[in-house]
């Protein structure tokens, strides 16, 4: 398996390379050459397997020979052992057609756990068989870097830092990371916003002197392989209730578009699925382009699902070059527009293909309240978090009575107390293995937004 570069002047690379490299040098976001198809008996021969072997079998193409079969079965056997649900990925009924499928079940509580667990034990194989270090440095405004850390920590070869916005995330965000009691981990508390710290990390990278001297790497959700992990969870899911034969539907809350995509992988790899449903808070540029075609950037608006407070979807060029039948100066010419007058329009043969599999709701911020509510009340006291209640008022809205709808619950109830009280009148406790986490010791450095201070501070700090 070859990958190519949506933009089309980037070097097609093998998945190892693809996985140390990220974002693609043109830009560009790299996709596999060819997507890889099972037949409905492959599928079939999948049902009732555990977790661990259907990932293997699922992720076995796109890894193209690059790790052993061996190599591949172990890393996916380490990343799940530490879930706390054999499952890894279980269903809970909501209704009669209606499923919550639990992604929370790893260690920081977040869907993100299920890739970046796996990309955490990828990182060491390979950097092991090249016998390289890498610095991985990532700027947080909560999920992606607990979820980092806790895939890197007390790893050999690589060292990571983590930038959040210094008394603006969540105490249960900032505690799961500054927690970690572990060399390789070093948290860094900036004096300014979640963008102050993005700043930083684009300067960083940016910066090719310091870039080679650290062997900086990023986390971030553009990278291929953290979004191939994904399409595993859609494939149980499908087969637990009755796929392939019969199609089931997706209502996944949307931020990067990546866990959504990776549905869409899945469908490309023969998964009968009948409709993707984008769910978007108030940031909604994706329900706006399926409805009109108009992908113009708004501004961010702060809403209680943080992790789907976003203004471009990166993940979203993806989709955008398999809708233009994969011709990279299509996807440059929107990006170029994106880039030089702010937005884009999806227009003809693309829009119509894009809403033949997709469909998308925008749901504010007191429907999510409302839908916290409801779903307690309705469902025997279950606790759904913000981001998963805009996705189950999304699938609500999309119902077909013929087809199964399964919503992706993608953070634990207790991420988000706050939200959760307010609409429920009951607290989220927090599950028994993290019960403590408000007695652990934190660790963490508080460092001016300015370059020279968080740089110097990362080469003092390395020990590699
Ligand atoms: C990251 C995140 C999302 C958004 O996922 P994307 O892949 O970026 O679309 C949704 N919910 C939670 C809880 C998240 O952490």
């Amino acid at each position: 398996m070859r990958y190519i570069s949506t933009r089309g002047q980037a070097p097609a690379l093998s998945f190892e390379d693809t996985l140390l490299d990220g974002l693609a040098r043109d830009g560009g976001l790299y996709v596999p050459d060819a997507w890889p198809r099972f037949t409905a008996d492959d599928f079939r021969a999948l049902r009732g397997k555990p977790y661990a072997e259907v990932a293997f079998h699922v992720m076995r193409p796109f890894v193209g020979g690059d790790l052993t079969d061996d190599e591949l079965g172990r890393v996916i056997c380490d990343a799940y052992a530490a879930f706390d649900h054999q499952q890894v990925a279980p269903l809970v009924q909501l209704s009669s057609n209606h499923f919550v499928m639990e992604l929370f079940h790893g260690p920081t509580l977040a869907f993100k756990d299920v890739a970046m667990q796996v990309l955490g034990r990828l990182y060491d194989h390979v950097l092991a068989k090249r016998d390289r270090r890498i610095t991985i440095v990532g700027a947080t405004s909560g999920d992606t870097g607990s979820a980092a850390i806790e895939a890197v920590r007390g790893r050999q070869r690589a060292e990571i830092f983590i930038m959040h916005p210094h008394g603006r995330t969540s105490e249960v965000q900032r505690r799961q990371m500054t927690t970690v009691d572990a060399p390789n981990v070093h948290n860094i508390a900036i004096e300014g916003t979640f963008d102050d710290c993005q700043n930083l990390l684009k300067a960083m990278f940016n910066d090719q002197a310091f870039r080679d001297e650290i062997a900086l790497s990023g986390v971030n959700s553009i990278n291929w392989a953290r979004v191939m992990p994904q399409a595993v969870y859609y494939v149980t899911a499908a087969l637990t209730l009755g796929g392939p034969d019969r199609p089931v539907s997706f209502a996944v809350p949307t931020g990067n578009f990546g866990d959504i995509f990776a549905g869409y992988v899945a469908m490309q790899m023969g998964l009968p699925i009948d409709r993707l449903v984008i769910a978007t808070n108030i940031n909604d540029i994706l329900t706006r382009v399926m409805d009109s075609g108009d992908h113009t950037l708004g501004r961010v608006e702060p809403t209680m699902s943080p992790s789907m407070d976003i203004q471009v979807s990166s993940n979203f060029e993806r989709l955008l070059f398999d809708l233009h039948d994969r011709d990279p100066a299509k996807v440059r010419g929107l990006m170029d527009q994106l880039k030089q007058a702010g937005g884009f329009r999806l227009e003809g043969a693309a829009l119509d293909r894009a809403r033949e599999t997709f469909a998308a709701q925008r749901v504010d911020e007191s429907q999510t309240l409302d839908t916290i509510r409801r779903v307690h009340h309705e469902c025997g006291g279950y606790l759904v978090d913000p981001h998963t209640a805009v996705g189950v008022e999304a699938a609500r809205r999309e119902a077909d009575p013929a087809v199964p709808m399964i919503t992706l619950a993608t953070a634990h109830p207790a991420k988000f107390p706050d939200a959760v009280e307010q609409a429920a009148g009951v607290r989220p406790p927090l599950p028994e293995r993290m019960a403590d986490l408000y007695d652990r010791p934190e660790r963490c450095e508080v460092l001016p937004n300015d370059f020279d201070a968080v740089t110097a501070h990362i080469r003092s700090r390395r020990t590699g």
